[in-house]
């Protein structure tokens, strides 16, 4: 039979897509730890992986044990992550109702966006930050106005101020520490923004490697404020994927109805939980690192064309100076010493690498590595 010509032929999938779907960047993968194995010729285990921020030491001992012997991985999670969120309101001095788990920090920031933004609604972005407020923006057919950060990557506030006021945007994004200069925002420009007439993002995934408080217990007090923290840093769970956040009262009743059911695993929920129950564990890890991060700083200072920027987190940016090309000391470090540093393609930090601080040994196979370059 012949196709009715008053039918439109079918010639593609994308003729299905949303428009705005059109527009999103194409799919950079990011290459897990086999395919790095592989591509430089080393064993798993002789690569020094500090290009994601993630944690050495991983967690403690009872998350192995835990994940070992769970009881019902037959049956699905609990779509309240009940036992965990307790722990948090606990810990957090936040009340239960206030708290709701993601599958990632990373999660939260698509379902908060998801259920504020309507096509066309515009969020702030203070770059150079975490890229997934713009990544997620995208997906959701808003539109990102840019208000970049001054030097020294304070938070510009009179911008931000400005952009609210013309642009009537829905929500801020703020991250402190920042990533990926590890600065962090000041207690006043922090209360200037949050008296603006807009929602108000603070990602706080590295705040347990600042010498300052979380203000989770903040969404308290301001019904335009979101904290959001997670397991991935910190508590070396990067891998389990979980993290949280703090959501006005009014606002999480809408989060949850949009929310996957089974969004965190069971797997994950246990590892969380099993993690909290050993805060000298962690405590020990995050010092750790505080004081390797301080280390590395100091060594980063010694290589003649590298510029550090002080940092609260467990990276430290650096400008790459003398003429060098940053891209190639990025390559350079992967292919001869196998050591992986974070490069970035954007054009205003092309001339830079960020460093997660890893093992002592670590900073000196890099520092080695730096000066033989
Ligand atoms: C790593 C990171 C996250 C994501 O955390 P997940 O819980 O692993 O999704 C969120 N925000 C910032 C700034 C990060 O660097």
């Amino acid at each position: 039979m012949e196709p009715s010509t008053s039918e439109p032929a079918i010639t593609s999938g994308t003729q299905f897509l949303r428009k705005h779907m059109l527009k999103l960047a194409p799919y950079t993968p990011i290459e897990p730890f086999e395919v790095l194995s592989a591509r430089y010729g080393r064993k798993p285990e002789d690569i020094i992986k500090l290009d994601a921020n993630e944690n050495p030491y991983g967690p403690p001992p009872e998350v192995r044990q835990a994940l070992g012997s769970l009881s019902f991985p037959h049956i699905y999670p609990d779509p309240e992550t009940r036992a965990l969120r307790r722990a948090l309101a606990e810990m957090n001095n936040v009340p239960i109702e206030n708290l709701l788990v993601g599958c990632g920090a990373d999660e939260l920031i698509d379902l908060l966006m998801r259920c504020v933004l309507e096509p066309g609604d515009l969020i702030v972005d203070c770059p150079p930050t975490f890229t997934m407020y713009c990544f997620d923006a995208d997906v959701n057919d808003a539109r990102v106005v840019t208000v970049p950060r001054l030097p020294g990557f304070r938070i510009d506030v009179e911008g931000v101020r400005r952009a609210v006021q013309e642009h009537k945007p829905k929500a801020v994004f703020l991250t402190s520490p920042n990533n990926p200069d590890g600065s962090m925002i000041s207690e006043a420009d922090l209360l200037s923004i949050l008296a603006l007439p807009v929602l108000v993002v603070l990602d706080e995934a590295y705040i347990e490697f600042s010498s300052e408080q979380s203000r989770i217990a903040w969404v308290n007090k301001y019904p335009n404020l979101v904290v959001l923290r997670t397991f991935s840093k910190s508590a070396a769970l990067a891998g389990l994927r979980v993290g949280y956040g703090a959501f006005p009262r009014d606002m999480i009743e809408y989060l949850w109805r949009a929310k996957q059911p089974y969004n965190v695993s069971v797997a994950a929920e246990v590892a969380a939980c099993a993690a909290l129950t050993n805060m000298p564990y962690l405590n020990q890890v995050r010092d750790a690192l505080v004081s390797e991060r301080d280390r590395l700083f100091a060594r980063l200072q010694e290589v003649p064309f590298l510029e550090p920027y002080p940092s609260h987190a467990n990276f430290i940016l650096a400008k790459v100076t003398g003429g060098r090309d940053a891209k190639a000391v990025k390559d350079a470090l992967a292919q001869q010493h196998g050591i992986m540093v974070r490069h970035y393609a954007k054009k205003e930090l092309s001339g830079y690498i960020r460093v997660s601080v890893g093992r002592p040994e670590h900073t000196d196979k890099l520092i080695d590595a730096l000066k033989q370059l």
